[in-house]
């Protein structure tokens, strides 16, 4: 098991049954997640005992580089081996608030959407919650920079892993482990309904994104063939129960695909599905991947269904792409390297 994996209160629990005092928890976090260590025998604070001991039942090396490509614009894209020999990406990007991250949380994906390569490979397993935190630490390791920003956005679904994503986000989370701040962390997810309800009461001030991508069954179950399993209104049903618990805005994902849901007659019905709802939308240019049929959008049309959708009172961004010249949307990489 990878020490990472253990969330503060496993970690103490695991020290009780070997005899070792609970504070000790704090000092091995301490190494972990402030020093950033990568051995055990660099924690010279602990008793040669309990570091041979964690050397027994832990491992702390999690990934192994096999490709880092860095992009004119600073994103940082990094292909990594897991243990059993699978593939993983992690994608750093310079913002102007600073500078954040793009985690995966499966070996591929099973939602399969047809414009995703990562869809395109079946799910192999679940990454482990320290599988993910390792992402972090070495990217940061590896771009020599500071992550102030966590999206879990990268290959999979992180709703259908769904208490490894809760132990990541503890840990991450955590003032003791890396204290990066919940509205420093966005999920995204591609609508599974009884998650998105579950996900209301974990009392995490974690932001939640949902790729809605389109605003009728007809667009989506094209799409997304999760609309068959949760079509159009049930995810907005799902997000607006969210919304009464939290009280907290969501952020909707919308990828615009030329020809398929970027007319001037779907950004309407998209604006009558969001009416009045506390959610802003986020427009995202389609990253064309060799595998899918699918055309990014002409910008005029980007454009066009912008102002539709500020005209009609809906929040919306058009999101500035990152590091298209190194395939940086997700799965990309992975899916050219197998
Ligand atoms: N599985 C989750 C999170 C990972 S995908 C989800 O689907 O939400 C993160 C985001 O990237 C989703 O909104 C997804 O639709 C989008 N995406 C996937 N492939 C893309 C591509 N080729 N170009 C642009 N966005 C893409
Ligand atoms: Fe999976 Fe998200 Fe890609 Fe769909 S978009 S296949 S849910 S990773």
């Amino acid at each position: 098991m990878l020490i990472y994996d253990l969330t503060h209160e496993a970690l103490v629990s695991f020290l009780q049954t070997h005899q070792h005092k609970p504070y000790r928890a704090d000092q091995i976090w301490n190494w972990l997640y402030k020093q950033k260590v990568t051995t055990f025998e660099a924690m010279n604070n602990l008793p040669d005992d309990l570091i041979g001991l964690l050397e027994q039942h832990f491992t702390i090396q999690a990934l192994e580089l096999v490709i880092k490509h860095v992009s004119q614009d600073g994103t940082v894209k990094c292909l990594y081996r897991v243990h059993d020999g699978h593939l993983i990406e992690s994608v750093l990007m310079k913002q102007h608030y600073g500078d954040s991250i793009c985690v995966t949380t499966q070996v591929g994906c099973n939602i399969g959407c047809s414009f995703c390569a990562s869809g395109l490979l079946k799910k192999k397993r679940d990454l482990t919650p320290g599988e993910v935190i390792a992402q972090v630490l070495e990217t940061e390791r590896l771009s020599g920079k500071r992550i102030a920003y966590v999206v879990v956005m990268g290959i999979g679904e992180p709703f259908d892993n769904f208490d490894g994503l809760l132990a990541f986000l503890h840990i991450i989370n955590h003032p003791k482990g890396l204290a990066i701040g919940a509205r420093h962390i966005t999920v995204s997810t591609s609508g599974l309904v009884p998650q998105i309800k579950a996900y209301a009461h974990v009392g995490l001030q974690v932001n939640l994104a949902i790729s809605l991508h389109a605003p009728n069954d007809a667009i989506r179950s094209r799409l997304m063939k999760i609309n068959k399993v949760y079509p159009v209104d049930e995810v907005i049903g799902a997000i607006k129960y969210y919304l009464s618990v939290t009280k907290r805005r969501v952020t909707i994902e919308y990828i615009l695909i030329d020809g398929v849901n970027d007319t001037h007659e779907v950004a309407l019905e998209l604006v009558k599905k969001l009416k009045g709802l506390n959610v802003y939308v986020n427009l995202i240019p389609y990253n064309e991947v060799i595998e899918a049929p699918y055309r990014r959008s002409p910008q005029a049309t980007m454009l066009a269904f912008y102002d539709t959708l500020k005209k009609h009172k809906i929040q919306v961004t058009l999101r500035k792409e990152q590091g298209h010249d190194i395939n940086a949307a997700c799965g990309q990489l992975r899916s050219q390297h197998l």
